[in-house]
């Protein structure tokens, strides 16, 4: 036999008495305006108090008769509640529809016929008159506006005043009592009046400061959406702008290439002596002439690369490389930079780094070159040392260096396009500034960052880490 679980039994809901009276004096959805929903409720919670009332009163009032076994007094008691219970009913379904007002008149109506026929019928005392006529008048204050509280107010001076002459035979149609409840009647009205206006000048204030406040709500939402619109232009400028930016430098890029590779082509047929003979002096002119017609190539390149990823153009591949290979490339092509400058070129790579990783080895390879030729550039004694770590799951691309190190305030700006530590035109180190901005940049499209620690006179190390990423959909 298979358990139930617990989950799949419905937990019992409790009868919550509240919720339930909720319903059923709930108003009609068509009524919106709040203080007419306060009203309309107010009212069917008047009806269906006075129906359970009167349900309450005739089963109390019938259990004498049941314990007696006087059935017939149980009958009368029954056939003299169905009418008024019906007409109860009846008004509270219409107070529950949209015509609350036509079921508060009606409520009313019933209720002033019904007081007015039972004091004429059972002989009561006419001060009965007097507490019911103040108990509907004040009903009326509740659910009504102020005309037709007043209306309620005439209504029920009338029937005091026609009191006599309906009923000449009553004990006490002529008793100054009713001519008492004539004055209470319309003094009690006044002072419910004043009430009346005094909540209606209430209310209305309060209506007044929501609308201002709805105004002023929507005055606000209008400029915020004015200024969203400005916005959304400035955006489409910008882009364009951007657009139109790097198009122009990636038209002028490829216009200055081609003439330059032709340069750095025929220096290099020259100075091959493809083209005759040259002496040392020209060799040497010629030399410069190549250096020059490279790093102006590379200047072209990095202010390239650098649109390109500024227009959102550059895209990088997703392939697998051999990371360790990889290194190896670096390490040679570095090793001559730094014999060259005779300094100490090491290279540590973890043995955690997997044998094979995904990504664009082509951009990574850029981006661990770029710094090590700055280490070298800006190390005049010492070394440079290389690490490939890995850490949790970032692998890391460390270069250290023995140079002249950066400035605490520079540490923030040299990031930025075109910004170096020395910018003056008399400066040692030859550089454009681009480098470690489109490093940085690179960096953050693979998913990964840079952090760079210095010391001025001792040397700079710069951390690169990026996701390591073990297969094609990014897995790690
Ligand atoms: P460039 O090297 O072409 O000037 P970069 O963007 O690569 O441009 O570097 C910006 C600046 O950061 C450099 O001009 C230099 O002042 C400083 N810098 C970069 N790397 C180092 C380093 N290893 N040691 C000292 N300074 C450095």
């Amino acid at each position: 036999m298979t358990a139930i679980p617990a989950k799949s039994i419905p937990p019992v809901s409790p009868v919550r008495p509240k919720a339930i009276w909720s319903n059923l004096t709930q108003p009609h959805d068509q009524i919106t305006d709040l203080a007419e929903r306060r009203r309309a409720r107010l009212l069917t919670s008047f009806l269906l108090a006075l129906i359970l009332l009167s349900l309450l009163g005739t089963t109390l009032s019938s259990f004498p008769s049941i314990i007696n076994g006087d059935m017939n007094a149980v009958r009368n008691n029954v056939v003299n509640l169905a009418f008024p219970l019906l007409l109860l009913v009846g008004v509270y379904a219409l107070s529950r529809s949209r015509y609350f007002h036509q079921a508060a008149y009606l409520s009313l109506a019933v209720l002033y016929l019904g007081t007015m026929m039972w004091v004429m019928s059972s002989q009561a005392d006419s001060s009965y008159i007097l507490n019911y006529f103040l108990i509907y008048v004040l009903i009326a204050a509740m659910v009504f506006s102020g005309r037709e509280v007043a209306g309620t107010i005439v209504v029920s001076l009338l029937l005091i005043m026609v009191f006599p002459l309906l009923a000449p035979d009553h004990p006490s149609a002529h008793s100054t009592v009713l001519r008492g409840a004539f004055f209470f009647v319309a003094i009690a009205s006044v002072i419910v009046l004043i009430f009346m206006q005094h909540r209606n000048a209430i209310e209305k204030d309060r209506r007044t400061e929501l609308t201002e406040a709805l105004n002023l709500a929507q005055q606000a939402n209008a400029s915020l959406t004015e200024s969203n619109a400005a916005l959304e232009r400035a955006r489409l400028a910008a882009e364009e702008s951007a657009r139109l930016k790097s198009e122009f430098l990636s038209t002028m890029s490829h216009e200055l290439r081609t003439p330059l590779n032709a340069i750095r082509g025929f220096c290099g047929i020259m100075l091959e002596g493809m083209g005759g003979e040259i002496d040392d002096e020209a060799r040497h002119m010629l030399n410069r002439v190549h250096s020059n017609g490279d790093r102006l190539l590379g200047l072209i390149n990095d202010i390239l690369d650098i649109s390109k990823i500024e227009a959102g153009r550059m895209e990088l591949v997703n392939e697998p490389f051999a990371p360790r290979a990889l290194v190896e490339k670096w390490r040679s092509q570095i090793s001559v930079l730094a014999e060259k400058k005779a300094l100490n070129f090491e290279v540590d790579i973890d043995p955690a780094l997997p044998e094979q990783l995904y990504g664009d080895a082509e951009r990574i390879t850029q981006i661990a070159v770029n710094l090590m030729s700055n280490a070298i550039k800006f190390t005049e004694n010492g070394g440079v040392r290389l690490a490939v770590q890995v850490q949790d799951n970032q692998w890391l691309i460390r270069v250290t260096d023995s140079g002249i190190g950066i400035p605490p305030h520079a540490l923030n700006y040299i990031f930025e396009e075109f910004r170096q530590v020395d910018g003056s035109s008399t400066r040692v180190y030859g550089g454009t500034g681009l480098g470690l901005a489109i490093v940085k940049k690179l960096c953050r499209m693979m998913g990964g960052d840079i952090k760079v620690t210095s010391e001025l006179g001792k040397g700079s190390v710069f951390t690169v880490n990026l996701p390591v990423q073990v297969d094609k959909t990014g897995g790690k």
